[in-house]
């Protein structure tokens, strides 16, 4: 099992880039199939969703557009609990099939927020896809993910898009913590 050490913290391989494609063609195929006579619209949560909604949307074999948002409520390993838009939406969602792209589903805080900002916005449809749903966390009934790739307790996940402190988004697979060194 591979491991990796950053910042003093040890962080053990949990899904092999094997396993997190697997998820992810299981992820594009329920697409595929609720949205064949639709023309969804990707809303891609930046930055951690980039991986994740690159790999989707090559699954992904409905018509359809994708576009980024970027909003910012972590810093560390530690949830400030606010919401702040970097990157607003440039794409007009009014009408639209909207599929949220996230990395993971934490509190639920981000997909609550962005939801209700899209519904305000006129979307006709707004449902998310999230690689990661830590179900434990959920703090927010409407954040549940309609699509998940993988379901995780409360540990803190790095990799595949996800970072510690804008670091190890690189890696090909998720790591777990496991100690603190
Ligand atoms: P929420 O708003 O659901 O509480 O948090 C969602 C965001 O928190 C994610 O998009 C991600 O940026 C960050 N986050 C939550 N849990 C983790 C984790 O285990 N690892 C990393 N790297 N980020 C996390």
């Amino acid at each position: 099992m591979r491991t990796i050490e950053e910042q003093g913290h040890v962080f053990e391989e949990w899904l092999t880039p094997a396993e997190i494609a697997r998820d992810v063609e299981s992820v594009a195929q329920q697409i595929s199939s609720d949205y064949a006579d639709k023309e969804p619209l990707f809303v891609v949560v930046l930055n951690g969703a980039f991986v994740f909604a690159a790999d989707l949307m090559r699954r992904v074999n409905t018509r359809c557009e994708v576009t980024f948002i970027r909003v910012s409520s972590y810093w560390g390993m530690a949830t400030t609990g606010k919401l702040e838009f970097i990157v607003p939406l440039q794409q007009v969602v009014e009408g639209r099939d909207v599929i949220i792209v996230e990395d993971i589903v934490d509190t639920g805080l981000t997909i609550h927020q962005l939801k209700a900002y899209l519904r305000a916005e006129g979307a006709h449809s707004i449902r998310v896809a999230t690689m990661l749903f830590k179900p434990c966390k959920l703090e927010y009934s409407d954040a549940k993910p309609d699509y998940i790739g993988h379901e995780i307790s409360e540990e803190f996940v790095i990799g595949y898009g996800l970072d510690f402190d804008g670091f190890m988004r690189n890696l090909d697979a998720i790591y777990k913590v496991k100690e603190q060194k």
